[in-house]
């Protein structure tokens, strides 16, 4: 495909590999936070080009497997609602609630649907004034900014009847949450490229300062991969700590300032808990004052109380890079994407999910 080829050539990928042999001299640990970059170091097998003393750490960059269940209970309870209309991204549907999941809720009547944009949801509100429509906003800040706007759209038509579940989460307090524990062992983080692509690149250069290690905002091809594994090598090799972008071809200093402009209208920090790891204090968005009518939380106060995770899940070690899934004893067992016991098994960027997938598939 153009444009991707070149981001997937095995010779330059081979050069990359050697280079990342001959710099490297101990045992270093690098954390990917992305869900979509441990996708692509899976799939295309990037471990196996990798000498033995680096170690990747697969990170908690994936915003469905951190959503809380006592949310997807919360957003299963909303749909049955008689008057409500739920949309949603496909990949919500089969995260499983406590005791079913969105597409289950469908089979018996509740009215769910798939919407490929918030904007869906709201053309779904002008044509429905008699129904609720309530969409479940799940992402990291590279799905705030379209989910804002449909905030502020609703706003501006006037629609008293459009409702967002708010379940954003943010990169860079779970980034140094991870270096606070006092177990942590990541040393350089591969950066989230897409977020910085929207928040650009300050927040991560303060983390860079305050806990002494290196960041480099890596894309999500092969070769933009092994490429920010190089950048971050030497960087560790040389004792240095700063931050560098190998995505520059996507990722600019100040990120997007019209998208960080709506989002700072429509959105405004807040706790947020994430499923795996527990609370974090502002590492999420929740719908600022001005905008609290179209809050589904608002609309739908009944509180649901967050259910514990299956006692042999290991999803937050795994989620903080201190295990890989085949360690933990569910795995490829009572464990699977199509029976998930835990966060890291529920979507496809998921650490469990990807390994079951793709653990033995190599580059080609
Ligand atoms: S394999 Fe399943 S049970 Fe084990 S850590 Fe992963 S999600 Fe949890």
């Amino acid at each position: 495909m153009k444009y991707q080829a070149e981001f997937r050539d095995r010779q330059l990928a081979e050069q990359l590999s050697l280079q990342i042999k001959k710099a490297i001299t101990r045992p270093w640990k690098i954390m990917e936070v992305c869900g979509g970059q441990t996708h692509t170091i899976l799939q295309f097998g990037l471990e196996d080009l990798l000498p033995s003393e680096l170690e990747l750490l697969h990170g908690p960059g994936c915003p469905v497997c951190v959503t809380p269940v006592s949310l997807i209970d919360k957003a299963i309870e909303i749909a049955k609602t008689a008057d409500v209309i739920f949309t949603s991204y496909g990949d919500m549907l089969r995260v499983p609630g406590s005791s079913c999941d969105l597409l289950q809720a469908r089979a018996l009547g509740a009215d769910v649907r798939i919407v490929y944009s918030p904007l869906d949801a709201v053309e779904l509100a002008k044509k429905y004034p008699s129904k609720r429509i309530v969409f479940f906003a799940v992402g990291f800040e590279t799905t705030a900014p379209a989910n804002a706007m449909s905030v502020h759209l609703a706003d501006k038509l006037g629609l008293t009847n459009y409702f967002v579940l708010c379940s954003h989460v943010t990169v860079p307090p779970v980034m140094s949450s991870l270096l606070e524990q006092p177990d942590n062992i990541v040393q350089a983080f591969l950066g989230p490229g897409h977020v910085c692509s929207i928040m650009g690149v300050e927040e991560y250069r303060e983390i860079c300062q305050r806990y002494k290690v290196p960041i480099v905002i890596s894309g999500f091809e092969p070769i933009d991969i092994l490429e920010a594994i190089l950048m971050a090598l030497l960087q560790l090799e040389r004792g240095e700590c700063r931050l560098e972008n190998q995505y520059a071809r996507a990722v600019v200093t100040a990120g997007n300032l019209h998208a960080q402009q709506v989002m700072s209208e429509v959105f405004s920090l807040s706790e947020r808990i994430w499923r795996g790891l527990g609370p974090i204090p502002e590492s999420g968005y929740r719908l600022a004052e001005k905008y609290r009518e179209f809050d589904a939380q608002n609309e739908f106060p009944e509180v649901i109380s967050e259910r514990a995770e299956s006692c042999i899940c290991i999803s937050g070690e795994i989620l903080r890079g201190l295990k890989k899934p085949p360690q933990c004893p569910a795995f490829a067992k009572e464990c699977t994407p199509e029976t998930p016991l835990g966060a890291t098994m529920v979507s496809s960027e998921g650490t469990c999910a990807n390994y079951y997938k793709f653990k033995n598939t190599q580059i080609n």
